[in-house]
């Protein structure tokens, strides 16, 4: 090698190192930025959790729920979790409701197999707009207003009771209220048939009763959640509703199984 290709050479090695040190920068710049920003949405949503719950176990829950996972059928939406914006459905008018066109077949399927054994299921309430959960959260507050609380009252109070806009799992499409929205539904036979075998359709009971600390909501004997087969069934075995299931995969995950 002569000098003028050794010259050569060096330069583009210096480019190389170049590169690699602008590339590397740029995607520590995106990615600790990002960092930052889920600690701090951890942050916030862990503390305002610890102020009105003494429930630790539950702040732990929510540390570990950062980010969604990469499957559309594990979408987590709750209190603290808002619809991520990209979450991508198609809703459609089926059976008198929308829903996520995905979930027609799999309901479909499950009422059939119910009717088989003389059980009849029908949805009542699918797929909900973020403008409609808006305007029902409004309404929820003027309720209260009108019974004679301060407005700031009103909202703490509609809080508790109605999701915001984007915080409602049927916002996805995914979530479906089966025979009514009634106190009363948990133990008939309908109910008693959905929990027997909805997963093997790939719905789950979204709220039990004995998660509430964990969901925040209270029992909804008649809310069902689409979360494909597999996953029902999985969080059927393992008794976890989606918060602790979703943590459980991301742990999972994070360890590399
Ligand atoms: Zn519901």
């Amino acid at each position: 090698m002569d000098q003028k290709n050794r010259d050569k050479a060096l330069k583009i090695l210096a480019a190389v190192i170049a590169g690699v040190s602008v590339s590397a920068a740029v995607t520590a710049f995106l990615y600790f930025p990002h960092k930052g920003i889920m600690s701090n949405i951890f942050r916030t949503a862990s503390s305002s959790l610890a102020s009105n719950s003494a429930d630790s176990s539950a702040v732990k829950t929510v540390a570990a729920q950062e980010q969604q996972l990469h499957d559309w059928r594990l979408v987590l939406v709750n209190y603290s979790h808002k619809m991520p914006d990209n979450f991508q459905h198609v809703i459609v008018n089926e059976l008198g409701v929308e829903m996520d066109s995905r979930i027609i077949e799999p309901y479909k399927k499950m009422r059939d197999a119910a009717a088989k054994d003389n059980i009849t299921l029908w949805i009542s309430s699918g797929y909900r707009s973020p403008e409609k959960q808006q305007a029902l959260f409004e309404q929820e507050i003027n309720s209260y207003y009108q019974n004679g609380v301060t407005y700031a009252d009103a909202i703490t109070k509609a809080e508790s009771s109605v999701a915001k806009a984007g915080y409602s799992e049927h916002n996805t499409g995914l979530a479906l209220d089966l025979n009514g929205v009634r106190e009363d539904f948990g133990g008939t036979p309908a109910s008693n048939w959905l929990q027997a075998h909805s997963a093997e359709y790939g719905f789950v009971l979204r709220y039990p009763a004995d998660k509430q600390s964990i969901t925040k909501i209270k029992y909804e004997p008649w809310h069902y959640r689409y979360v494909g087969v597999q996953h029902a069934k999985e969080m059927n075995r393992l008794h976890m509703c989606l918060e602790e299931y979703v943590d459980y995969l991301g742990k999972k995950e994070k360890a590399g199984d």
